[in-house]
């Protein structure tokens, strides 16, 4: 059990001590998922191949780490939730990958998701729904909800998620872990399957704010197979762990408390602002006017960009080849767009009406023009605050089918994750604290590559809140 209990960090030093073996470490985890997976469903596929699979030596030992179902990974299936590709097994690894597997880290599986990240509950998985962990009948969030699961249930040490406007931090903060989506560009997309390019980015999920900075220190940098990475040195962000936070300023935006998020939301993530407050960080409350319209200008450009982004899956270029003799193109295209779930249907058809002629001025221009008026706002935060604090999510995990039937509903709940994609920010979700028996998620935001800030206060908060939730499960 024990093995089972410690962090990325925590287990990298018993390999080194010798306190711990590697082979005890790859059975401990199948031997969890093998008992536990059935219930909760955090992987679409199990590498099993990795128990005989010889790993480097480098700095994080062979340890297993799940990937999002989005990542490419060379030689292991890479569905990104959706039939269209349930065969799809890439040539080549996501950059992210390259670098895991180069730092010596193996991969346990592919862990489930909605289909081509298109969801804020895992329901949406053109294979099955996944569960919270916390109660069964709840989902765990989206889209990276397989990966969120397998972190808190002990089912890996950590996870890759991609965040295009929330999907890391919604699931971290439903299922009680920390999550990070890294500024635009820090972290290479080579090889993550496109939803909305503008706004996604790939990050880690993980037990512990020490195990996050750990990971982005492994997979930021600059990649020149992503045209949007940005070219500045690497940065070790574990110095950032134990900077003093005492004269810090935090900005507490308004619009992120109001109508619709949880009173004991609010609760616990002011509990958490007073922590800080007694060490020393000073706060004041403040307004991001623009916010209000983040939600209808986030859906047309994330929708507009999937829908010519998954133009490619045609039969020809991706998705399911037809072999049959005189099947003509028409008749292989209408199939394989078939396969689409309803979701992704929705976005396709919205996001062609919303860039066709006519629309394009109304609709997604006005949407650009909100997208930097929205950068604008936080620009101006950031010039009184070093970092801002809201809840990451309205509500706590809700019930599987409550919101499924309801796209507005669905979307309403992103409200407060996806302000940060439009402006390119780093943010976090930490677990701050329960309500009825569910964790409770606080997101730190921060101005573009100030991640070492977030880290900063996120890791003095965790030592103060000491929950350690993957213990309780
Ligand atoms: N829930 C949001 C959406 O459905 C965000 C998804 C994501 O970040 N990939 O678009």
């Amino acid at each position: 059990m024990r093995i089972l209990d410690l962090t990325l960090f925590e287990l990298i030093n018993s390999i080194e001590n010798g306190d711990i073996i590697w082979e005890d470490v790859i059975d401990a985890y199948f031997e969890r998922i093998k008992k536990y997976d059935e219930e909760v469903r955090a992987y679409i596929t199990i590498n099993e191949k990795i128990k005989n699979e010889r790993h480097n030596n480098g700095i994080l030992k062979g340890i297993p780490i799940a990937i999002k179902d989005n990542i490419c990974t060379k030689g292991l299936r890479t569905t990104c939730g959706s039939k269209i590709l349930e065969n799809y097994i890439p040539p080549y690894d996501a950059t992210v990958i390259k670098k895991l597997k180069e730092a010596g880290a193996v991969i346990i599986g592919k862990t489930n998701m909605d289909e081509f990240a298109m969801g804020s509950s895992t329901e949406n998985s053109a294979f099955f729904i996944s569960r919270n962990p916390w109660d069964k009948t709840r989902v765990p969030g989206g889209s990276s909800g397989g990966s969120a699961i397998a972190v808190i249930m002990k089912e890996a040490v950590a996870a890759l998620g991609s965040d295009t406007g929330g999907s890391i931090r919604c699931p971290a903060s439903f299922c009680g872990i920390v999550g990070l989506k890294p500024t635009y560009g820090l972290v290479s997309r080579f090889g993550l399957i496109a939803f909305a390019n503008s706004l996604e980015q790939i990050g880690p999920m993980t037990r512990d704010v020490r195990d996050c900075a750990f990971l982005l220190n492994i997979i930021a940098g600059y990649d020149e197979m992503d045209g949007t990475s940005i070219n500045r040195p690497n940065e070790d962000y574990l110095k950032y762990l134990n900077k003093d936070i005492k004269g810090m300023r935090i900005g507490i935006p308004k619009e992120f408390f109001g109508e619709g998020t949880d009173e004991n939301v609010i609760k616990e993530i002011w509990k958490s602002i007073h922590i800080l407050e007694n060490l020393g960080v000073k706060y004041e409350e403040t307004s991001l006017p623009m916010v209000k319209y983040a939600l209808p200008a986030y859906y047309l450009i994330a929708m507009s960009e999937a829908s010519s982004n998954l133009a490619r899956y045609d039969g020809i270029r991706y998705g399911v080849r037809i072999d049959e003799e005189g099947m003509d193109w028409s008749t292989a295209f209408s199939y394989n767009r078939k396969l689409f779930g309803k979701e992704v249907k929705r976005r396709i058809i919205l996001g062609a009406f919303a860039l066709s002629a006519g629309f394009y001025e109304e609709y997604y221009v006005k949407a650009l023009k909100i997208r930097t008026l929205i950068r604008k706002d936080f620009e101006r935060a950031f010039k009184e605050f070093d970092v801002l604090i809201t809840p990451t999510m309205p509500i706590t995990a809700f019930k599987i089918g409550e919101k499924i039937h309801d796209p507005l509903a669905m979307y309403m709940i992103d409200i407060d994750t996806i302000p940060v994609n439009l402006a390119g920010l780093p943010a976090i979700s930490i677990p701050c604290g329960f309500s009825n028996g569910l964790p409770v998620g606080l997101q730190i935001i921060a101005p573009p590559l100030m991640e070492g800030k977030i880290f900063s206060i996120a890791k003095k908060l965790e030592e103060e809140l000491n929950l350690r939730m993957w213990e309780k499960l």
